[in-house]
């Protein structure tokens, strides 16, 4: 599998596909996230939970990540030239991209290629990269963000990163994982959990995202918490860059909601 992956790039087997991102109180795109597929000739559509490990052991992972980072720079001026008003692309990057500056310098290249300005992307890393004391990371980390770029931890909630961490590399945003939302329509730990994650990150200035959304009940939870922004399937899947253009300025994805947000939500939950 890991020498046909070398074939992949090459042979023009990658796909960038988007999945949107709509604030959590009007329903309207925020934003989207870029996710690499792998169309195999014969295995068909390989999902990126199966090869991106495999590229990260090796510096496949960096060939991929520069290819993703390529694409959504050369995606975007075709939307602006459309007329479209641009929203936020989030990139996935992977602990061995930050190992030296060749991501960076890379991205660099591509956004003055294509004249991106810093605010039309974000990065994404997991809050396990955050841990230890790497200090090519940290600083990697640090020029990105110097660029302007936003940061998002993702997966929050599974990894331990210290406060101080999120705060000396001005991280903008938490991601919390899909785990914690999918515990919410069990009406148990969830909330409590979803809703302490949501006042730490309010507290620190950050907004709050909620991943792998897809039930109404889940989304109504979030947004009575005072979560910002959510993605998942309630909005909807990953879909082909072509497809995601149609959602910019296309119609909000549910309706605004009413009701008033509360503090300690889970309190009432728990009594109930
Ligand atoms: P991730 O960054 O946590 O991405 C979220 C995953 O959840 C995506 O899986 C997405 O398709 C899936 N998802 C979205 N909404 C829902 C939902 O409502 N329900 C459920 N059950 N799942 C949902 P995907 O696309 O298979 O990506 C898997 C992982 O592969 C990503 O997890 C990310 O860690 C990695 N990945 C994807 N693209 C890249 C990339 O370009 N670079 C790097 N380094 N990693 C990538
Ligand atoms: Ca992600
Ligand atoms: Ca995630």
């Amino acid at each position: 599998m890991e020498s046909a992956l070398q074939h992949a790039i090459p042979g023009g087997q990658l796909l960038l596909y988007l999945q949107p991102r709509a604030s959590a109180v009007t329903g309207e795109l925020v934003g989207f996230e870029a996710l690499v597929r792998w169309q195999h000739p014969e295995l068909g559509l390989v999902s990126p939970q199966r090869f991106i490990p495999l590229a990260e052991e090796s510096h496949l992972i960096v060939e991929v990540g520069n290819w993703v980072a390529a694409r959504v720079c050369e995606t975007l001026p075709r939307w602006r030239s459309d007329g479209e008003q641009l929203v936020p692309v989030s990139i996935n990057v992977s602990a061995r991209q930050l190992k030296d500056s060749e991501f960076r310098t890379e991205l660099d290249m591509q956004m003055h290629r294509y004249q991106i300005n810093a605010s039309d992307i974000a990065i994404e890393l997991t809050e396990s990269m955050m841990i230890g004391d790497n200090h090519e990371i940290q600083n990697e980390l640090r020029l990105l963000g110097d660029m302007g770029l936003k940061l998002i931890i993702d997966d929050f909630g599974t990894g331990f990163s210290s406060l101080a961490r999120l705060q000396s590399l001005s991280v903008d945003v938490l991601k919390i994982d899909q785990f914690f939302v999918r515990n919410l329509s069990a009406g148990g730990e969830g909330i409590v959990l979803c809703e302490a994650m949501t006042q730490m990150g309010k507290t620190l200035g950050l907004a709050v995202v909620a991943e792998g959304v897809e039930t109404t009940e889940q989304l109504q939870m979030l947004q009575l918490i005072g979560c910002d922004e959510i993605q998942g399937f309630i909005a909807s899947p990953p879909v082909p860059a072509d497809e995601a253009m149609q959602m910019l300025g296309g119609p909000a994805f549910f309706a605004p909601m009413n009701g008033i947000r509360s503090s300690q939500v889970s309190d009432r939950y728990l009594s109930a």
